[in-house]
């Protein structure tokens, strides 16, 4: 097999953020909304994930749209705007007591962003990228580390092990759902692959959580795909949490509401203890 062998390491790993640690008995919850907006939006929603039992805040700075005339985030304006955006999250981080993550859609991107967030995050899309990987990986930060839609589990490994051969063996794998098969309509913008999880945490010591967010699209399946996740044994979870979803410019229709959060993570913490 390809992946793996370089790894030189068996049963899981916990990475540590923080006081936080991906791969232990509890699950983590990275919570936050998909894009960091302007700065009262993200405090405001900052302070409700904590309250409501995250221990991660998420935010988009630089967000890859499939449209370029869709809202591109902060980060695209320009490099003050970059530093504003990235300022704020770091702040509502500090503030609340959450680590911070954020994604790098570029290698044009990485030295900036790794000033400022806890976790790295490569997106979907850019699973494939090798230079960005070694480039983000070099930051001796950990790296979340989300699989392409396309991409089979086997490839999946194979590509985070350009983050591993760096020396940067703290990964968190991320399942985010991959495209959808048949012809007529779906009903969640990606397929969920649940059955992942267990398989990854075979074949690997990497610690993987579940994004049921962008894998459906819609905040009414997002308790039970959390809940599933969690019983499948992930080792956390990230959820977009926005409470004016209306007001957002990016993915309203899958944002819950910080008192779901809540009631989520409650729900999870029980079903870990049994699953
Ligand atoms: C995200 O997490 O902000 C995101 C854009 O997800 P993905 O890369 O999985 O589409
Ligand atoms: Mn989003």
């Amino acid at each position: 097999r390809e992946y793996s062998s370089a790894y030189g390491e068996t049963g899981t790993r916990i990475v540590k953020v923080g006081d936080v640690q991906f791969g232990a008995p509890e699950p983590v919850f990275i919570a936050g909304p998909c894009a960091v907006e302007n700065r009262d939006d993200l405090f405001r929603i900052a302070e409700q994930c904590k309250a409501a039992g995250a221990h991660i805040l998420r935010g988009g700075v630089f967000k890859p749209r499939s449209s370029v005339h869709s809202f591109q985030g902060l980060g695209s304006a320009g490099h003050d705007e970059a530093i504003e955006a990235l300022t704020w999250l770091r702040e509502a981080g500090r503030t609340f007591g959450m680590p911070v993550v954020t994604e790098v859609r570029g290698e044009a991107q990485v030295d900036l962003v790794a000033e400022f967030v806890d976790i790295i995050q490569i997106g979907a899309r850019n699973m494939y990228d090798q230079d960005l990987l070694q480039t983000a990986a070099r930051k001796k930060l950990p790296v979340m580390f989300k699989r392409h839609f396309g991409a089979s589990v086997e490839e999946f490994l194979c590509f985070a092990e350009y983050i591993a051969a760096e020396g940067n063996k703290d990964i968190i794998l991320c399942e985010r759902g991959i495209v959808p098969m048949g012809k007529g309509k779906n009903y969640t913008r990606y397929m969920l692959d649940l059955a992942a999880v267990p398989v990854v945490q075979k074949e690997t010591f990497l610690p993987i959580i579940v994004d049921p967010s962008h894998a459906t699209g819609r905040r009414d399946l997002i308790r039970s795909m959390s809940l599933a996740s969690i019983a499948a044994g992930a080792a956390g979870l990230m959820i977009e949490v926005h409470d004016r979803p209306e007001d957002a410019r990016c993915d309203a229709s899958q944002m819950i509401q910080p008192s779901e959060l809540k009631e989520i993570i409650a729900a999870a913490r029980q079903l870990r203890t049994i699953a």
